[in-house]
């Protein structure tokens, strides 16, 4: 660790926390962090809401928390393939 994991949370680092976000699983300080990136960042929040859906949709398909990441995997393609057209708010 160096002096300078507080700058360049990007959209990529996001992303992949976006899960652990969700699933409550991060500490207090990344909380932050995701949240201020998804604040300023529309992508990253548009990715957000995908993955609120996904992890509903998860739920109601096998009727636990913890879905298989496998699982996870296949509906995401799913999801991303039916191409949502959902406006920036920019
Ligand atoms: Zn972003």
């Amino acid at each position: 660790m160096t002096g300078t994991e507080h700058d360049e949370y990007d959209c990529s680092r996001a992303r992949l926390q976006l899960f652990e976000y969700l699933d409550g699983e991060m500490d207090q300080d990344d909380c932050t962090k995701i949240r201020e990136h998804l604040a300023h960042c529309g992508p990253c929040l548009n990715e957000y809401d995908l993955d609120q859906m996904l992890k509903a949709l998860v739920r109601r398909a096998c009727g636990c928390e913890a879905a298989p990441t496998e699982l996870r995997m296949q509906i995401m393609s799913r999801i991303t393939t039916i191409d949502l057209t959902v406006e920036f708010r920019d």
